[in-house]
């Protein structure tokens, strides 16, 4: 077994263990695998183990690997993690099953433009910056009500949940839980939380997807702009 298969065997185990102790079934909960800043190959060996989500922060490096893996492998799904410049909107909708990163009026609208150009619409996550951290993509707390509102109403974008990255030295599960509660305010299904360090506390708050990068494919060989 490789290294890759392993600690996604061990993930995965873990996320089972999590669920049953959140009285959770296992398939509610899509583990997205962070292959960011790791080579291709290392793809190629979570595929043949079995694993068919995958996630990546930026666009271009997206283009460049994931196309060729894609045409090899139909049922791979791609999601966009990181910081979306409204000018990568259109490969983002080219090359993206889900954007998980939609936080701004700007890059609503030019989500909403390239979906119609491209005649192709990836499932949309808002991200909340739960910690309001001044530094960190995402809505503020404070604005997100009215977001969520204006994604449909004034953009005609259909919204599918919500996602946050937690301060890092914070405990994160009262980010957790805050996100469930507004997910569920607005009849949201989607809730994508948790990372290498914190996916067991957020599968006990409700997340739908965990995004876990080192935990899999090991220590990132350069640092990833987030
Ligand atoms: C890199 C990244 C992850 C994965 O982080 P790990 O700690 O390596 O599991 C998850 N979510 C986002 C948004 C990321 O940028």
């Amino acid at each position: 077994m490789s290294a890759i298969a392993a600690n996604l065997a061990a993930v995965k185990a873990r996320i089972a263990e999590a669920c049953r102790r959140a009285n959770r079934d296992p398939a509610s909960v899509t583990l997205v695998a962070v292959s960011k800043t790791h080579p291709a190959e290392a793809v190629e060996e979570a595929l043949a183990a079995g694993q068919t989500v995958f996630g990546e922060n930026r666009v271009q490096e997206a283009m460049a690997k994931f196309p060729p893996l894609r045409a090899a492998h139909p049922a791979l799904r791609l999601h966009l993690i990181g910081a979306l410049q409204t000018n990568k909107a259109r490969e983002a909708v080219r090359v993206a099953d889900v954007i998980e990163s939609l936080d701004r009026p700007k890059l609503a609208a030019a989500l909403a433009d390239a979906i119609r150009k491209e005649g192709r619409a990836p499932a949309l996550l808002v991200q909340v910056n739960t910690g309001d951290e001044p530094q960190k993509a995402g809505v503020p707390r404070a604005e997100a009500d009215a977001f969520l509102r204006a994604c449909r109403d004034e953009h005609g974008l259909t919204v599918a949940g919500l996602m946050c990255i937690p301060p890092v030295e914070a405990d994160p599960r009262p980010h957790f839980a805050y996100l469930a509660g507004l997910a569920a305010k607005h009849g949201l299904a989607t809730l994508s939380m948790g990372m290498s360090g914190d996916y067991e506390a957020a599968i006990a708050e409700g997340a739908t997807h965990v995004r876990v990068g080192t935990a899999i494919f090991g220590a990132r060989p350069y640092p990833a702009a987030t």
